[in-house]
């Protein structure tokens, strides 16, 4: 008997009408012969909700430490409603299922709340599950660490909650969701994108840590590592009508029609801090980069300059949004020892990049880009690439323009 991993989102468990339909697309799949575990997110807005209340009460999500273990505690909890609920409608169908919380799989994690990391999920008990000829709908997003307390994966942690499920039972994962796949861009704001059929973990990694929403880039990280065969698709159907839809998320072999670009994704979560005037000798940067690593803070983009007249450098670099204030704080804080004359913080920025396997062994993609953004008279501030991917961060105005404009200097349009 095949395994199979359903996952639903937010939205597709937003209330009991969609939570009756999950029901028939889980009991489509039970008819064909699978054994079937479930991962449900809490109702679309739950969560939201209740992150909001941590913060009244006390406890922002940026600086969780281990001892904030409550702000799991609270923000677990719409997964259990949407896991009661869903097993409960199985069971009116006259489906066997019972509901499980994360720390009674269990999914054990390490102890960083907020963004716990699932070590190991000991399969003993989802196996008599499944041996009892019953559906496990299991809530997503949490797990329990070594000493017993509710913690929780990030958020959109229910997608690396399904895969790495999928990954102990020995299972593929299908992650429903309300759009019918991955798209070469974000449909708001590019009509003409076009649903991939199948796009390779790379890419999918890549377009996921860029700024597209539909996959936690965990979950798509743990996919590749354990090779867990991926499925995007819309639970907006009835079970049988779409048939063939979606979007395959595999290995880059198993794509015979290779793309040279598969995607445009972009994000607004950025900032862009500035420090000028910066000593131009060895060692700087090591000063900047670890007091930010020390303080948790991800930096993405950089850039020095260096002024020919002068001895002073500029560096340029990119933060999370959320980080922004406490960069800002870290550098003022740190400038005397490290020497600069002055920091400037953009909030107005946005992240613009282009994804593709076919950069490898293809020139000419970024000439592609900077041309088509020329043209639009959109200007670059900061560059980076990788080898599958090239990034530019732009006046956030122009987000929408330049997303459009590289769509079609890719021909994406035209798939
Ligand atoms: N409900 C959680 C969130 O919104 C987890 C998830 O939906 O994946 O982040
Ligand atoms: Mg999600």
């Amino acid at each position: 008997m095949s395994r199979l991993v359903m996952k639903f989102g937010g939205t597709s468990v937003a209330d009991l009408e969609r939570i009756a339909r999950v029901g028939r697309l889980v009991a489509a799949e039970v008819a064909a012969g699978h054994q079937v575990a479930v991962v449900v997110s809490a109702m679309a807005g739950q969560t939201n909700q209740l992150v909001a209340w941590t913060d009244g009460a006390g406890t922002a999500a940026e600086g969780l430490t281990p001892s904030d273990d409550d702000y799991d505690v609270v923000v677990a909890s719409g997964e259990q409603v949407t896991a009661g609920l869903l097993s409960m409608t199985l069971r009116h169908m006259g489906i066997k299922a019972r509901s499980w919380m994360g720390w009674q799989v269990p999914l054990l994690t390490d102890d960083a709340h907020g963004r716990a990391r699932i070590d190991e999920i000991p399969p003993a008990n989802l196996e008599a599950a499944f041996a009892a000829g019953e559906v496990a709908v299991i809530a997503g997003f949490q797990g329990v660490t070594r000493d017993g307390r509710i913690a929780t994966l990030g958020r959109g942690g229910s997608d690396t909650s399904a895969v790495a499920i999928a990954a102990a039972i020995g299972g593929a994962c299908d992650i429903y969701t309300d759009v019918d796949g991955v798209y070469t861009t974000d449909p708001r704001i590019e009509k003409k994108a076009r649903r991939l059929a199948k796009i390779s973990y790379e890419e999918m990694l890549e377009m996921a840590s860029l700024g597209a929403k539909v996959l936690q880039t965990r979950s798509v990280e743990l996919a590749m590592a354990k090779k867990v065969p991926l499925r995007v698709l819309s639970s907006f159907v009835e079970p049988g009508e779409a048939p063939g839809q979606g979007t395959i998320v595999c290995d880059e072999e198993e794509i015979v029609e290779k793309r040279i670009v598969s995607g445009v994704a972009y994000s607004r979560d950025e900032a862009k801090i500035t420090l000028f005037g910066l000593p131009d000798h060895p060692g700087v940067s090591s000063k900047i980069f670890s007091r930010l690593a020390d303080a948790n803070v991800n930096v993405d983009m950089i850039v020095q300059s260096r002024a020919r007249a002068t001895d002073a450098a500029n560096m340029e670099f990119t933060v999370g949004k959320r980080d922004a204030g406490r960069t800002i704080e870290i550098m003022r804080a740190a400038q005397a020892d490290i020497g600069f004359e002055d920091v400037a913080l953009n909030e107005d920025v946005a992240k613009v990049s282009v994804i593709g396997v076919g950069m490898r062994s293809h020139a000419g993609v970024a000439k592609t880009m900077f041309g088509a953004l020329a043209e639009k008279g959109v200007n670059i501030q900061v560059i980076s690439t990788s080898e599958i991917k090239i990034s530019v961060l732009i006046d956030a105005a122009y987000t929408e323009l330049a997303v459009r404009a590289l769509h079609a200097a890719y021909g994406l349009d035209q798939l």
